[in-house]
């Protein structure tokens, strides 16, 4: 039945998964936070232009994977297949630029139309950060090390390499890619189909291809890092003693490349080998002129994001579910003062389910497989005497405690 089914690559979080989502996405927030930044939430949908502006109408994002529709005002609208376009958006729609740099902080799901796998859903979590307006290598440091900082966090450390290349400036970027595009047309007939649509528009990424004659091609092609300029190697040498003296280990691997025009100098990603082919947890790089292709006050931009579920499949942090105080009335003349007492202790910060039904039994039944730790039990000469029966379900001892006292008790024992 369609009805009862979610939607292919999509999936719902149960009360523990969702607290492990929680548990993730907290622990970069945190760690943003303790570096300055400040969270910003975009909407989930935005006009299909922001992306396909931003995105490049030639990358596989645009042209093959995202959730666009027209609305019923007729506009076209896409479900965000990822947040650095919206929150550059943002930037220019409430004139950030006055106050610069800013950090920015962003967390949510992303839409992709992708076929659904191990890491690799529809409706997938992104975290991520943006450093707008700081042009200076040690902008890079810093995203980088608050990354490093947050894996690390996570227990991660161990699992995952950084891998770092440079583009180049705007200008010696653009030089390669001339020489490049001169050698690929030389060798045309053995391009794929998908690298010689990329020759027109984004011929970088034919890089990155995965296709064997691709890649026999790129074997005897320039290398990038033949065509730095002496600015664009000071600044990747830049990065690079940063992140040297904070001790991050990092490998440069050359095939690490964007296709879009308005990414230059860093590009990093931190992978794993514990997720098969999806090896890539969080991934990044500097794109110093995509404020002002979307219309804004030139600004550069240095910034990543990660994948959420893939983090999570890999750190298999726990879920933190406190354990319960059960809440049983045994009778419904005692139901007004155990539900009473029951907002008493919760005030008091304790986690209290109540229990529903009269028979002891079955509500003790109950107290035991939700792992509550105590049931209070309130009976009817117990209220007349002002106190109750807390059980401690591990040890089975139960007592008599004094209604006054019950915050008291209940707080020993948590
Ligand atoms: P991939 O090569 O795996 O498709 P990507 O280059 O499309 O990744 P980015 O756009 O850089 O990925 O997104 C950053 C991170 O978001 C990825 O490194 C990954 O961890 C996560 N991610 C991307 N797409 C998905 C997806 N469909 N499902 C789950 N996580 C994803
Ligand atoms: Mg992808």
């Amino acid at each position: 039945m369609a009805a009862a089914r979610t939607v292919r690559g999509t999936r719902d979080l149960l009360p523990e998964d969702s607290a492990r989502l929680r548990a993730v996405e907290g622990t970069a927030w945190q760690t943003a936070q303790r570096f300055g930044y400040g969270e910003v939430a975009t909407p989930i949908f935005e006009f299909t232009e922001v992306f396909a502006r931003t995105l490049g109408d030639t990358s596989d994002v645009v042209t093959k994977e995202m959730y666009t529709f027209n609305d019923r005002g007729g506009d076209s609208l896409t479900l965000r297949p990822e947040n650095t376009a919206g929150i550059v958006r943002a930037f220019i729609s409430n004139s950030l630029a006055a106050q610069l740099p800013q950090r920015i902080f962003y967390r949510g799901p992303m839409f992709r139309y992708e076929r659904p796998q191990k890491g690799r859903l529809r409706q997938f979590h992104q975290i991520g950060v943006e450093l707008l307006g700081a042009a200076d290598p040690l902008a890079d440091v810093e995203v980088i090390s608050l990354a490093h900082e947050f894996l690390c966090a996570l227990g991660l450390g161990g699992a995952i390499t950084l891998e770092l290349n440079t583009l180049g400036s705007s200008e010696s970027r653009a030089a390669y890619r001339t020489r490049l595009v001169d050698y690929l047309q030389g060798h045309r007939e053995r391009l794929s189909v998908d690298s010689l649509e990329r020759l027109e528009r984004n011929p970088l990424r034919i890089l990155d291809s995965k296709d064997a004659g691709d890649r026999a091609v790129i074997a005897g092609a320039p290398a990038l890092a033949d065509s730095l300029d002496g600015p664009s190697g000071e600044f990747f040498a830049a990065v690079r003693a940063g992140l040297n003296d904070l001790e991050i280990p990092h490998h440069i691997n050359p095939r690490l490349v964007r296709g879009l025009d308005y990414y230059c100098h860093t590009t990093f990603e931190f992978t794993t080998e514990h997720l098969g082919a999806q090896g890539t947890v969080l991934a990044g790089g500097r794109y110093d002129g995509l404020v002002a292709q979307m219309g804004g006050p030139p600004t550069p931009g240095t910034g990543w994001a990660a994948g959420v579920e893939r983090l999570m499949m890999l750190s298999g942090v726990q879920a933190v579910m406190p354990r319960p105080v059960a809440m049983i009335a045994l009778g419904r003349e005692q139901s007004g003062a155990a539900l009473r007492l029951a907002r008493r202790l919760r005030q008091s910060g304790q986690t209290v389910q109540f229990a529903f039904g009269t028979s002891l039994g079955k509500q003790m039944k109950w107290a035991n497989r939700i792992g509550a730790r105590l049931a209070v039990i309130v009976g009817s000469d117990e209220v007349a005497r002002q106190v109750a029966t807390v059980r401690d379900m591990d040890a089975g001892a139960q007592e008599e405690v004094s209604l006054d006292l019950l915050e008291e008790r209940l707080a020993q024992s948590a």
